[in-house]
């Protein structure tokens, strides 16, 4: 298909193809969507196998973060740069200030931050160019995007058991990183038995100590006996092999991409499984850089606020759900198209 079909099927603003020799810079930004404010998304560094990959990574990615972001109720637009290379040798000065100059260009239709393969001090080197780059430093979004999967999970246990208390449940945890281990600690503190693996022995064995948990090997957390399954390490655990193996009734975990197909979602729905969308749950990172935006500058206590409204909005996609009989991941796209839409309207009369 071309790049223009591709476009146009599902609205994608614009695509920008940054080459600089002297830094060998190789990077494609992708601006899917504007209507509520300037493109937010992070910078992805990847060995791309060929540049067809690389283009269709950055268009899903991009179009992803406008999904999140109107979600989340922010006035920001949706999307997201890669860099060609490996980020463990191509790194250097040059090619992040490079890229920097790139996103001046822009003058604020995007805005960057880290992602995959991006870290603090490549942002700071892109600083050096333009102010259109948050996340550096000032925000670790981590820690908040642990926060409010914790309120999303709420939110979804008051739907099933009719209060929001996680109190005596037993929840398993895969993958105890910058935002499980965080995670396991709110869980912990309010009294839930936890389940937790990692491939990292390092990871799980810090948990088991400092909070009690029970840690079972990588491939046996999908059959664990719990109530809730939080996934806070890869994408696409969700899949044909994994789902018989279920045995919770929520699923809610910070981890992207979590269903491997969209019919999964449709499994979930059949099997009684209360599915957390990822994009709405793990929104409390975008939500915490983006409040870097606001005059004044980053305001913790404002971001965390902010961040709680993820239990709301975990509340609108299940009530969409049940109105529209339709699995929870459809009912979350809906609630963020229709934003999107509803906003973009209002936008339409002249301000003098
Ligand atoms: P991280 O790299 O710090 O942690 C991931 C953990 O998962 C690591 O400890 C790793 O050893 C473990 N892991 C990898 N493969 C595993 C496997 N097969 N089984 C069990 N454990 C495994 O990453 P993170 O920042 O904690 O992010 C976790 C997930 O949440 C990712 O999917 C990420 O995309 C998503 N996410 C993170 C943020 C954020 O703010 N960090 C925001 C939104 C979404």
């Amino acid at each position: 298909m071309g790049i223009f079909n591709k476009m146009e099927q599902h609205g994608y603003e614009q695509l920008v193809f940054c080459h600089d020799p002297a830094s060998g810079l190789k990077a494609i930004i992708c601006i899917h969507d504007t209507t509520l404010g300037p493109a937010l998304g992070g910078t992805r560094m990847w060995q791309y196998e060929c540049e067809e990959d690389a283009i269709t990574d950055v268009v899903r990615l991009a179009r992803g973060m406008s999904y999140k972001n109107a979600a989340a109720g922010l006035n920001i637009g949706g999307g997201k740069a890669v860099i060609i290379g490996n980020s463990k040798t191509d790194k250097s000065e040059a090619l992040f200030r490079a890229f920097g100059r790139f996103v001046q260009s822009l003058n604020g239709r995007y805005i960057t931050s880290e992602d995959v393969g991006t870290a603090v001090e490549d942002m700071d080197y892109i600083h050096l160019e333009t102010s259109h780059v948050v996340g550096r430093g000032v925000a670790d979004p981590s820690p908040v995007t642990a926060y409010g999967t914790w309120k999303g999970m709420k939110a979804c246990a008051a739907e099933v058991w009719g209060t929001g208390s996680l109190q005596g449940k037993t929840v398993a945890v895969q993958g105890l990183g910058h935002v499980g281990y965080t995670l396991c600690q709110h869980l912990h503190e309010e009294g839930v038995n936890l389940v937790v693996t990692d491939i990292s022995a390092e990871n799980t064995s810090r948990i088991v100590a400092e909070f009690g948990a029970k840690a079972v090997a990588p491939n046996e957390i999908y059959g664990v006996d719990c109530d809730i399954f939080a996934p806070c390490a890869l994408g696409a655990i969700i899949n044909d092999e994994t789902l018989p193996r279920l045995k919770c009734r929520i699923i809610a975990g910070a981890a992207n991409n979590q269903l491997k197909e969209t019919r999964h979602g449709d499994i979930l729905q059949d099997k009684g499984i209360l599915y957390a969308p990822d994009f709405i749950i793990n929104a409390g990172g975008v939500i915490n850089v983006a409040d870097e935006l606001q005059q004044g500058g980053y305001n913790r206590d404002r971001a965390l606020k902010k961040v709680d409204g993820i239990y709301n909005t975990i509340e609108q996609v299940i009530a969409i759900s049940k109105q529209e009989r339709i699995p929870t991941y459809k009912a979350a796209d809906i609630l963020a198209e229709t934003r999107i839409a509803l906003i973009g309207k209002v936008k339409k009369t002249l301000l003098p």
